[in-house]
């Protein structure tokens, strides 16, 4: 029988698509997959995005108004399990998470399985998108005969070179952890050092057996999705394709496309969103706006080390004299500062430039989507966490990397070696997500990248150059007809076909 007939003798419930999004419960991986979910429902697709209720706090706020948007989107909210010691409301992998309650957040989380899971069968989705970090789903969408979509946190590149590690092993060539070896078998010749890949590479570890889980659940997945576009990586896209075997859609930028008035913008990825969005309707949230209001175009440098960063005190310092000694303007994201030393060194810091009128803190959430779009911002320190990345050459400023954990150091590469729009810190040495070892980057260094980028020069006019070009394309990519869009479009009515092919079985 045609599908198409018996999808016309369907109800008309029947006949829309429905997909479950799985976001992970850390700031950098929800996000993104709340904001894929709502390109979904952006382009008619019936969406359900479950999580627990602190995390959904995170970004309800843009729901609702996708829902007053007249879009079919909704959270399904699942009590978050208690565990012995692990206080309520902290559900989360951020910068403020202390160290003691990783494993028993970690603990909680495989105990939700179970709930998600009853929630699939209940739901009857069409496809489930889940984070990397639920390899336990391909087996769920399995058992419900739907494809699983798995959302892959870095970059292709990233992933390419990490596959190539695993492959050739070039790192066990080298005499020692400082000398450098190339990454073979990719588009393009870059070195690195021993001491830039993560341990796990060099000897098996915790993540080693969870890593390799998940590369076997994106194997088996009916394909991957990612979040950047065609021009910024295209190369290793396609390189991806081949090594991986699988399908995959690179559906970005989405925190541009989906998040497109100021209260989506300020409210993204902030647990006090409602209070923000307070401020922008009550015109209060002015002071970091006016400030940048006050200054050049492309003066000012944002200074961001993302959601899961927590710099020793004796990092803060060296960063606060580079930048003042810099003589830039800039906005810097301190995060949260307890009482202690750090507070007082900050406060300290923050007073002085105030009063010279030189720098703007932010000891917490930035609305960062915000900031970058301004036309005052020059260029960006990062970590060179995805998003960041990803955002700062959307808005199309150059970048001084200096990456510390997961992917970041891959990252780094791309947008020095490939790209050509980054000027590299110099960090050397990989760590573990907030263990700092005792590399402390010195001021000197941080100065030297800074001065680099912003002192107007012809290396960093030809970045500027460079990278405005990939803003364009990045703005091209999410509209009609872009590489984007057309990878949305495509995804979706191979997801309808299979429904159709399902429901004529
Ligand atoms: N972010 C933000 N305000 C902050 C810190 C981070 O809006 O004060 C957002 C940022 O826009 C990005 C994400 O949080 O979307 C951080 O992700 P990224 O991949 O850059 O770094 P990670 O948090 O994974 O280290």
């Amino acid at each position: 029988m045609d599908p198409r007939l018996s999808l016309m003798e369907s109800s008309s419930d029947e006949m829309v698509l429905k997909g479950i999004f799985l976001p992970f419960i850390s700031p950098s991986h929800l996000v993104p997959v709340v904001d894929i979910a709502r390109i979904f429902a952006m382009e008619g697709v019936d969406v359900t995005i479950i999580t627990t209720p602190a995390n959904a706090a995170v970004f309800q706020s843009s729901i609702d108004r996708d829902c007053i948007r007249g879009r079919s989107i909704r959270t399904h909210v699942v009590k978050f399990p208690q565990v012995p010691g692990l206080p309520q409301g902290l559900e989360s992998f951020n910068a403020s998470t202390p160290a003691d309650m990783v494993t028993k957040i970690g603990h909680a989380l495989s105990i939700l399985e179970g709930p998600f899971r009853q929630l699939f069968r209940d739901i009857k989705p069409d496809f489930i998108v889940s984070d990397m970090f639920y390899p336990w789903s391909v087996d769920a969408a399995d058992e419900l005969g739907i494809p699983r979509l798995i959302y892959v946190g870095g970059t292709y590149f990233a992933h390419c070179a990490m596959d190539s590690l695993e492959r050739f092993e070039p790192h066990t060539k080298v005499g020692s952890d400082d000398e450098s070896f190339l990454i073979p078998g990719l588009p393009h010749e870059f070195e690195m050092t021993r001491s830039q890949i993560p341990d796990r590479f060099k000897a098996p570890d915790n993540l080693t057996y969870l890593m390799k889980t998940i590369k076997e659940s994106e194997k088996r997945s009916y394909g991957s999705v990612f979040k950047s576009f065609y021009a910024f990586e295209g190369a290793y896209e396609d390189h991806y394709r081949k090594i991986m075997g699988t399908k995959s859609w690179n559906l970005g930028p989405i925190s541009s496309w989906v998040n497109q008035d100021a209260s989506d913008k300020a409210s993204r990825g902030s647990r006090d969103n409602k209070a923000k969005e307070e401020q922008v309707e009550e015109g209060k949230d002015g002071s970091w706006l006016a400030w940048l209001d006050s200054k050049k175009e492309g003066s000012v440098l944002y200074v961001c080390f993302g959601s899961m960063n927590n710099f020793p005190t004796t990092q803060l310092v060296e960063i606060a004299h580079a930048l003042e000694d810099s003589g830039h303007d800039f906005i810097w994201v301190v995060g949260k500062t307890d009482e202690g030393e750090t507070k007082g060194f900050v406060d300290e810091f923050e007073k002085r430039v105030q009063a010279s009128n030189k720098g703007y803190l932010i000891c917490g959430w930035a609305p960062q989507l915000l900031i970058l779009e301004h036309p005052s911002i020059g260029a960006v320190v990062t970590h060179c966490g995805m998003n960041t990345v990803i955002e700062s050459v959307d808005a199309g400023l150059p970048l001084v990397t200096w990456p510390l954990f997961a992917e970041q150091f891959f990252n780094e590469r791309l947008l020095v070696d490939v790209l050509k729009i980054g000027v590299a810190i110099g960090a050397k040495k990989w760590n573990n997500w907030n263990d700092f070892g005792d590399e402390i980057v010195k001021r000197e260094d941080i100065g030297k990248a800074i001065a680099l980028l912003m002192g107007g020069g012809e290396e960093s006019e030809e970045m500027r150059k460079r990278v405005k070009a990939l803003s364009d394309a990045a703005k091209k990519a999410i509209q009609v007809g872009g590489s984007s869009h057309n990878s949305l479009k495509d995804l979706i009515e191979e997801l309808k076909s299979l429904k159709l092919q399902k429901l004529s079985a």
